[in-house]
């Protein structure tokens, strides 16, 4: 699956039960929760099968904060599509924002302009700053979710960001366990 700028190495699928609660336990991360667990290691290893299980467990979580909080997946398709294809829309929009903010967690988009590099003719790129690194534009965001760009700003734009806060909040608890045990 590719966004605007991104590609991602690894694709969909997986079995997050795999990694259960013994297994961890045994490696020294108990006390961690397990979404912790496997967003971090993705983070930190960029292993292409943690950043599988990453893209799974961010889609449960989703899927599980937008019935908490009553966040419709169907609505931005309201107007336009049938009862079938709207929850077909709906169903992917919820893969489609775990996707994205785990690109964008672990950097994975790359700038079209000198293809990651940084360097374009042996001289820094500017628009990346020389980073290689793209970060995507709200616009980006809502036109590969297929929801319009007024809506994404209006409406999920500020829930984007809460599920982007999620997913760092578990970096941030699974590197400050990494801390402690060294
Ligand atoms: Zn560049």
């Amino acid at each position: 699956m590719n966004i605007k700028g991104i590609s991602l190495v690894a694709g969909m699928g997986g079995d997050p039960e795999l990694v259960t609660n013994d297994v961890y336990g045994a490696m020294g991360f108990s006390g961690l929760s397990a979404e912790a667990y496997i967003i971090g290691s993705a983070y930190v290893n960029r292993d292409s099968y943690m950043v599988n299980q990453a893209v799974q467990v961010a889609t449960n979580w989703v899927g599980f904060i937008c019935e908490d909080l009553q966040w419709s997946l169907t609505r931005p398709y309201h107007s336009r599509v049938g009862c079938g294809e709207k929850a077909r829309m709906g169903a992917l929009l919820k893969q489609k924002l775990a996707l994205m903010a785990i690109a964008e967690l672990l950097s994975m988009a790359v700038c079209q302009g000198c293809q990651g590099s940084g360097e374009v003719k042996n001289r820094r790129h500017r628009p990346c700053g020389g980073t290689g690194k793209a970060t995507l534009r709200d616009v980006d965001r809502a036109e590969f979710c297929d929801i319009k760009y007024n809506t994404w700003l209006m409406t999920w734009q500020l829930r984007y960001r809460t599920i982007q806060a999620m997913m760092t909040e578990w970096v941030n608890e699974f590197t400050a366990h990494l801390e402690e045990k060294c």
